[in-house]
């Protein structure tokens, strides 16, 4: 272990004694100048690992179509703020603002913002989305909240850092990032209740030694993403490895070279993620006073939004290798041992009357 990083977080903990794993998170991810995110482009086959809008095209044009859909069935405002949140290489609005090109009045209506804190993406999502003139922001608080919001968030949620707790007697212990002889390893540590109070409360009495992951960082951007979106009127659709139901277990996961890394190892070398708790997402979004429609799993959404007639578009004009490519994008995006399951699509809306297409 050696990086100006590392020694960076073996300092912090040096002075400050070991670090909760969201902090460790933060610091891996988004450390302003040696975050992962920060210094490179961790996208694609020379990358570190794949995201749908990466596999085919197909994604981002059934996002678009849903999109258009869910602001159609909304009464069309005009002006609204189109929000992405984490947008990579800007492949997905891409290919979604593209595909709903004939829809009269979207486009136009729509102010594009993006939400990203990484310099080196920033650069690709501008060259991507040159055409339609997009504003960046660092945070939520700086998008604008006097127009209706159409929100997406692909892999978003999951890089937003959790922290981890340990079920030790009655009580709880955290799980944390110590130093020891030069190395990092994980330790228990007396966990506070500040932390504690982000169990769901739903959760059953689990068995010692299980670990629960909670993620202050997320609730407080949904916290914020929901306040506005009640307040102004619109949608959010979120995509994202996760699970239904609550649960737990320790999803912390590094993923370098396409494959699995330790997770202490390379701090901001590899790709550090989260499984989202869609059933938080979904009580934060209820207790918000919106509507939430899901979740389903991305293949049935994507199935639901016609994507087997988009298939047979495409290679309608394909030559046998490039049929032979939409079919296996679209086995990774809808397959069940591939994205079809582990993935999944939630929606909250702020107005209960209106229904949104892909969900059961
Ligand atoms: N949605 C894209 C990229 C997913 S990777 C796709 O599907 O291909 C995660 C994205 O979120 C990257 O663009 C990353 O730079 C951004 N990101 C991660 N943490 C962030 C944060 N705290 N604030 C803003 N953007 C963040």
């Amino acid at each position: 272990m050696c990086s100006a990083l590392a020694d960076l977080i073996a300092a912090e903990i040096r002075a400050g004694g070991p670090m909760d794993v969201g902090r460790y998170m933060a610091l891996c991810l988004g450390h302003p100048e040696y975050g992962y995110y920060m210094t490179r482009d961790p996208l694609g086959v020379a990358g570190d690992f794949t995201t749908a809008p990466e596999i085919s095209q197909m994604f981002g044009e059934m996002i678009g179509g849903w999109l258009a859909d869910a602001w159609d069935r909304a009464g069309h405002p005009s002006p609204f703020v189109l929000l992405e949140c984490g947008p990579g290489r800007g492949t997905l609005m891409a290919d979604a603002l593209r595909a709903v090109r004939g829809v009269p009045g979207f486009v136009e209506a729509a102010q594009l913002h993006l939400l990203e804190t990484s310099p080196v993406l920033r650069e690709s999502q501008a060259r991507a989305l040159a055409e339609y003139d997009p504003v960046w922001h660092d945070g939520l608080d700086t998008v604008p909240g006097d127009v209706p919001l159409f929100v997406v968030a692909n892999e978003f949620l999951d890089a937003l850092p959790v922290r981890q707790l340990v079920r030790r007697g009655d009580g709880w212990a955290e799980r944390c990032v110590a130093l020891e002889n030069d190395s990092l390893r994980f330790v228990e540590m007396e966990a506070n209740s500040d932390v504690c109070g982000y169990i769901a409360p739903e959760l059953f009495v689990p068995e010692e030694g299980a670990v629960v992951e909670v993620a202050p960082e997320r609730e407080r951007f949904l916290g914020c993403l929901y306040k506005t979106l009640l307040q102004q009127g619109g949608v959010a659709l979120f995509c994202d490895y996760g699970y239904g139901c609550p649960g737990y277990g320790d999803t912390v996961q590094a993923v370098r070279g396409h494959g699995y890394a330790s997770v202490l190892e390379a701090p901001g070398e590899a790709d550090l993620t989260a499984h989202v708790n869609f059933s938080d997402v979904s009580r934060l979004a209820l207790e918000a006073g919106l509507t939430v429609h899901g979740s389903t799993g991305q293949g049935d959404f994507l199935r639901r939004l016609g994507i087997d007639i988009r298939v047979r578009r495409l290679m309608e004009r394909a030559t046998e290798a490039q049929s032979a490519e939409i079919e296996t994008a679209l086995e990774r995006l809808c397959g069940d041992r591939q994205m079809g399951r582990l993935f999944k699509v939630m929606a909250v809306c702020s107005d209960p009357s209106v229904e949104l297409v892909g969900f059961a």
